[in-house]
């Protein structure tokens, strides 16, 4: 018989590894199986088959695969067909895609067998309940409630628990325990009076509450627009609609039909909104069949749902944030990206650099599922593809039940300055609506686009600027740690009493961030109850939920944060919005910087207004008469992006080409200019103009190594795999060269 063959994918950053398959597993190995395999000389690996065949590899020692990885699910070929697909578009390999897909736990390694073992996981086990044997019809379930009048809340739990068969035979039947949601005390009496009996076994799947009867009515632009997407025909949907018009309750009618129709579904949110409102919002509905999956899930917790979810052959719906795109779905339905304008899709810090929405439409077309892409303020490239034809479009023009969309005001600071009329933060046209809004009990929410206390500090004396020791970036006060902090590698230093270059004690802070403006309200509105959110007092779950829940009890009046404010959440109460300083988001040198000066201020104005009251935003500027201001206060949507497209076409950017970026990163300066030198020589000879580079990124040094990038430019229309084959030979090519062997080569494709 001939030898059996399979490449194994390991999660490393190399290419597959062949093997030699044992003849004990010849019979029953398959692709997507995981396997345990030795590299080098003792260590292994979880790998996954990704094919078998019979060409032995031209290497002399070829090992052999023994074992199975057994707890690990065995992923399906639609999922090896999409992760080949990113880890081909995003230029990395299939080893870095799994290390991003798949929990630690379920991919053990070790370098004994009992290492291997021991960072695995087993099976969970769970209980389920069910009516103990004595209790085998009508008339002893009847003396078993007769027996419980006296014990309500137990006669509850047994009513309960008969009341989720119904229809079906309860003598037979049994239900996870969780899905009964009893007090244990009260289970326990009723096990020990031996009317239930709990009963442990391993997890199995396939066991759904059921499916919400009714859900809430459409509205009559909120039914055509589902219409819209269910009518697609295979292209994906845009679904823009203004911020509290409905987009949720949409994908829930959506979703309840995928499930019904017996798919599962996949909804993705910005990571910061998985912790929200939304969630339970979702799990109200769907309950057990949801399935969440985030960095803040626990690994455990997520290898149980990763297994879930490779077993499940329909009804189940993955929530989650970006990195729930690699959940192990089959038979998928569906796919909605909420907010699909938000860059925290797009994962820019390791391989795979993949973006979660541009994923989305290639996975819906691997599974032939509906994709919808949803937001008030949809990304210009999103909107470009509606105007190409290749997505269709559902739109909501109106908030739900007639809520008034808020009136916006621009103000001028420098004017405001100039009149005597700014007290600290705050021009008069903010200072009343607040003032207003305090004295009638309704909350203000304040947009400040920068954590600390103040961005950096500067001697007033020589203008020294306190700069981080290992990166190129000046240093962040943040004035209750009493420290400065790099918001590039968090180093922190103590804040200095004296200037080191001239020894006058004139170091002050400059400009403002969240800290500094929440001090500043504790002074100008004394009786206000002021809270932060912000990445720094936001550092757990625990602690954002709290914030969160206070102010959504109106125990905090006036609320200030960077953008974690603008996702995932409403609040009746909030009247009055600010945003504080509208310049941070326009001077930022980025081709997208207009744009998302525009998401944010209008994504910021939709959280105010109430359904008996309209709202109110002020937008604090010194620039009143720029465009992107002037269309954000109008909420012109379509003005911004006849502007933004305008700009991208006269400086030839995304939609009108592709970007790959690349960034060179090494300790030494020379030796890192030198194979800048190099790597732009080997590409400019097939690129051309197309390769603008070397230049220093904004900060050209983090973290002690020193940086220098270069962008790819690739006009629509050319072929862009046949750039990026060129790429890769000139990354080989570079590294190949014993001074550049180490120089580390980022590439990242469609950068945002
Ligand atoms: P969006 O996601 O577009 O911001 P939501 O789906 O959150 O809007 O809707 C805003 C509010 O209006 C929510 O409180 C939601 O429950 C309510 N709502 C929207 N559509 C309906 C509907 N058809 N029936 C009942 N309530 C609705
Ligand atoms: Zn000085
Ligand atoms: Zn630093």
């Amino acid at each position: 018989m001939d030898e059996l063959y399979a490449d194994i994918v390991v999660p490393l950053a190399s290419p597959a590894f062949t093997f030699k398959v044992d003849t004990g597993l010849r019979n029953s190995i398959g692709e997507g199986m995981c396997v345990k395999v030795q590299l080098g000389p003792s260590k292994l690996y979880t790998g996954i088959v990704w094919r078998l065949h019979g060409e032995a590899p031209h290497f002399r020692t070829v090992k052999t695969i023994r074992d199975y990885v057994l707890h690990s699910p065995r992923l399906a070929p639609n999922v090896m067909r999409f992760w080949e697909w990113v880890a081909e578009y995003y230029m990395c390999t299939l080893g870095e895609v799994m290390r991003c897909a798949m929990p630690a736990s379920l991919k053990p390694e070790g370098f004994t067998d009992v290492e291997f073992l021991h960072s695995g996981m087993a099976p969970r086990e769970v209980q389920y309940i069910k009516l103990h044997h004595r209790i085998a019809n009508e008339c002893s379930l009847n003396d078993a409630f007769e027996s419980l009048k006296r014990a309500p809340k137990q006669y509850e739990t047994l009513l309960a628990f008969v009341s989720r068969f119904a229809g079906k035979d309860v003598f037979a039947g049994e239900l996870p325990r969780k899905f009964l949601n009893a007090d244990p005390v009260i289970l326990k009496a009723l096990i020990k009076k031996q009317i239930l009996v709990a009963e442990t076994r391993v997890l199995e799947t396939g066991e759904f509450q059921p499916l919400p009867a009714v859900l809430p009515e459409l509205t009559e632009q909120q039914a055509v627009a589902a219409e819209v997407i269910e009518k697609a025909h295979g292209k994906p949907v845009l679904l823009h609609g203004v911020t509290g018009s409905g987009k949720t309750e949409i994908y829930i009618h959506l979703i309840n039909e995928q499930l019904r129709a017996g798919r599962n579904a996949m909804y993705l949110l910005p990571e910061i909104a998985m912790t929200s409102q939304l969630v339970s919002r979702i799990s109200a509905y769907f309950g057990d069949r949801v399935v969440t999956y985030h960095s803040q899930v626990s690994d455990r917790k997520r290898a149980d749902n990763y297994r879930l979810i490779a077993e499940s052959t329909g009804g189940m719906l993955v929530l989650g944030a970006r990195s729930a795109m690699f959940m192990p779905v089959d038979n998928l339905g569906l796919i909605i990206v909420d907010e699909e304008h938000d860059d925290s899709y797009k994962q820019n810090e390791t391989a795979p650099r993949y973006n979660a929405r541009d994923c989305a439409v290639v996975l819906g077309r691997i599974h032939g599922a509906g994709v919808v892409l949803g937001s008030a303020t949809p990304s210009v490239e999103s909107y470009f593809n509606v105007m190409e034809g290749k997505y269709a479009l559902a739109a909501l023009t109106e908030r739900y039940g007639g809520v008034q969309m808020p009136e916006v005001i621009i103000s001028d600071t420098i004017t405001a300055v100039k009149r005597g009329e700014r007290i600290s933060h705050f021009n008069k046209a903010l200072r009343v609506r607040m003032e207003a809004a305090l004295a009638a009990g309704e909350q203000v929410m304040l947009f400040q686009n920068r954590r600390g206390f103040s961005p950096y500090m500067e001697c007033a004396e020589c203008g020294y600027v306190p700069m981080c020791r290992d990166c190129n970036v000046s240093l962040t006060l943040h004035k209750s740690e009493g420290r400065l902090r790099c918001h590039y590698c968090g180093r922190s230093e103590p804040v200095p009493v004296v200037c080191p270059s001239c020894g006058s004690h004139a170091v002050v802070a400059r400009g403002f961030g969240t800290e500094k403006v929440e001090e500043e309200i504790a002074r100008v509105f004394p009786d206000a109850k002021v809270a932060r959110l912000d990445r720094d007092t936001a550092q757990s779950v625990r602690a954002y939920s709290s914030i969160i829940e206070s102010f959504g009890h109106g125990a905090i009046d006036i609320l200030v944060g960077t953008q974690m404010i603008t996702k995932g959440f409403d609040f009746a109460g909030v009247s009055v919005v600010g945003i504080l300083n509208a310049d941070n988001l326009l001077n930022y040198p980025d081709f997208r910087a207009g744009e998302r000066a525009y998401q944010m201020i209008a994504q910021m104005a939709g959280r105010a207004g109430r359904r008996d009251k309209r709202g109110n935003v002020v937008i604090q500027t010194s620039s009143p008469d720029n465009s992107i201001i002037k269309q954000a206060a109008s909420g012109d949507y379509s003005a911004m992006i006849a502007t933004q497209l305008a700009e991208r076409a006269d400086f030839f950017y995304p939609p009108y080409c592709r970007l790959i970026g690349v960034t060179l990163r090494f300790k030494d300066k020379t030796v890192l200019d030198d194979a800048a030198r190099m790597f732009r020589d080997l590409l400019a000879v097939d690129l051309g103009k197309r390769l603008l580079g070397p230049q220093p990124p904004l900060v050209d040094r983090i973290k002690r190594e020193f940086l220098v990038s270069f962008l790819i430019k690739t006009p629509r229309g050319e072929s862009f795999a046949a750039v990026k084959k060129i790429l890769a030979r000139a990354v080989m090519t570079l590294n190949a060269e014993r001074r550049f062997k180490y120089v580390a080569v980022v590439v990242n494709v469609d950068p945002v």
